[in-house]
């Protein structure tokens, strides 16, 4: 591609950071083989903000724009809409997400902020790539102030069926805006088909044709399920630390079967359906006390807003009473840790459990499930037990899939993956791997812009 991407996210990449995850440093990837431009939040909360502030730092051929928020626009931009209205609805939890046209209002004006800080910079031939759901209107305020470039947005979160974004007030015209683009892209096709369907109900069944979406432009519209970059994950698998945590934890775990979840701190991830379906494993297999334990890392996350700090306590109070009913003297059912582990560190437990359980109740992708199995010895690999509402279920279908609202098939995939024989477990790896590798990092980002750039090309939009 011979024109400069252009990057637009929520937060802003700190490539220089060693934390800075996959996405991050394949997108960075791309923009410095062929310069560009990353445009984000800063992270920083400031008290006064003059709309027109961005500072820029350039490395190498990548420009990096940032802006920064004031107390209002943290607020209502970030916290209310995006993570308090958009992030539930999204997430199908209309029971939990708060509507108020104020907080709507300061999203529209931060979504404007970002349009005008890209045009000072902006090219004519730059293609410019959207993520998520803070910046759906962003392209269309692009449009509104003459940007003919062409534009893509991708969507990391599910999308849910039209009943459930019609919840949203004024859904039509934020789910509109994205008839700006020229591409939008989902993580799978249950989401992609959501869409389809939205605009049909809501725009009339003529605006839609397979796989594009006619309105003020032609929108093709495509799923992308995004992937890990596997090849350095399995590096870091092998790094000195990674083994030494490893070591560390077979060893603690010598005379146990370790089953392990890893997730931010959300109620989208089922943590609560998961422990309580390993608490009725534990009473409906009694062979399994004292030798199965389960580790649940609980990443910290927006514990500034309540559902955040309600699902903490409950969780508390669920592992507390699990490791009271069940736990002995020398052995307690359920570790809960409710802190960020390193990616050394994540990749060493993921290799000492015999189990994961990745269940969430909803999930755009879930990348824990692809890093697990990258993660993993073919010769001796463990079992991965997936939830059927993970993006990831549409690709990982060697997993043992779970609805995880229904307890009693969750515990027999449980105890299922925990006595499931070598052969079967090398042969679901075996599968597994070979589709995490096949659909990885760099397959979804060249694929979203291929599409984006030579739209004319054959591409199955339905993957
Ligand atoms: N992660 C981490 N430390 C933790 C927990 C999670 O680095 O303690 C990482 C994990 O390796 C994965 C990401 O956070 O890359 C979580 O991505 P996923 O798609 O599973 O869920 P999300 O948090 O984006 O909803």
């Amino acid at each position: 591609m011979s024109s400069r991407l252009v990057v637009i996210s929520n937060r802003l990449a700190d490539l220089n950071k060693p934390a800075a995850g996959g996405l991050a440093i394949a997108l960075g990837g791309v923009l410095r083989s062929g310069g560009g431009v990353w445009l984000g939040w800063s992270g920083n909360i400031v008290p006064y903000q003059d709309e027109n502030s961005v500072a820029c730092t350039t490395v190498g051929n990548v420009d990096f724009l940032s802006i920064d928020l004031d107390e209002g626009e943290h607020q209502g931009y970030y916290k209310n809409y995006a993570n308090g209205t958009l992030w539930p609805l999204l997430h199908q939890r209309v029971d939990i997400a708060v509507f108020d046209s104020s907080s709507e209002k300061i999203y529209r004006s931060v979504n404007k902020r970002f349009a005008h800080a890209l045009l000072s910079v902006l090219r004519e031939d730059d293609v410019i790539w959207i993520h998520d759901y803070h910046l759906i209107p962003l392209a269309e305020e692009l449009r509104a102030a003459g940007v003919m470039n062409r534009i893509g947005f991708f969507l990391h979160t599910p999308l849910p069926p039209p009943a459930t974004l019609s919840v949203l007030p004024n859904h039509e015209w934020l789910l509109s805006s994205l008839f700006a683009c020229d591409l939008v892209g989902f993580q799978s096709n249950e989401d992609r088909v959501n869409f389809l369907s939205y605009v049909q109900i809501y725009f009339g069944d003529e605006a839609v044709d397979g796989s594009t979406v006619t309105r003020r432009r032609r929108t093709i519209v495509g799923s992308f399920p995004i992937g890990i970059d596997v090849d350095s994950f399995q590096a870091v698998a092998q790094s000195p630390a990674a083994q030494a945590m490893c070591a560390g934890m077979r060893e603690e775990y010598s005379k146990r079967k370790l089953l392990i979840g890893v997730d931010r701190l959300d109620y989208s991830k089922g943590i609560p359906q998961r422990i309580r379906s390993f608490g009725a494993f534990l009473h409906s297999f009694r062979e399994f006390r004292r030798s199965a334990t389960l580790i649940q890392i609980a990443s910290p996350s927006r514990d500034d807003i309540n559902a955040y700090a309600e699902i903490q306590r409950e969780l508390e109070s669920l592992c507390g009473s699990i490791n009271g009913d069940f736990g002995e003297l020398d052995w307690m059912p359920i570790r809960y840790i409710h802190k960020t582990l390193n990616q050394d560190e994540l990749a060493g437990l993921y290799q000492a459990a015999k189990v994961a359980l990745v269940t969430p109740l909803r999930d755009g992708m879930n990348l824990v499930a692809k890093e697990f199995i990258a993660a993993q010895n073919p010769y001796k690999p463990g079992v991965l037990v997936l939830s059927k509402f993970a993006g990831a279920a549409e690709q990982m279908r060697e997993a043992l899939i779970v609805n995880p609202y229904d307890t009693e098939s969750t515990v027999h995939a449980i105890h299922r993956a925990l006595v499931m024989p070598l052969h079967e477990r090398q042969e679901r790896h075996r599968a597994l791997l070979a589709t995490i590798k096949r659909y990885d990092l760099h397959w979804w980002c060249k694929g979203f812009l291929h599409a984006l750039t030579r739209p004319e090309s054959k591409h199955d939009y339905s993957i």
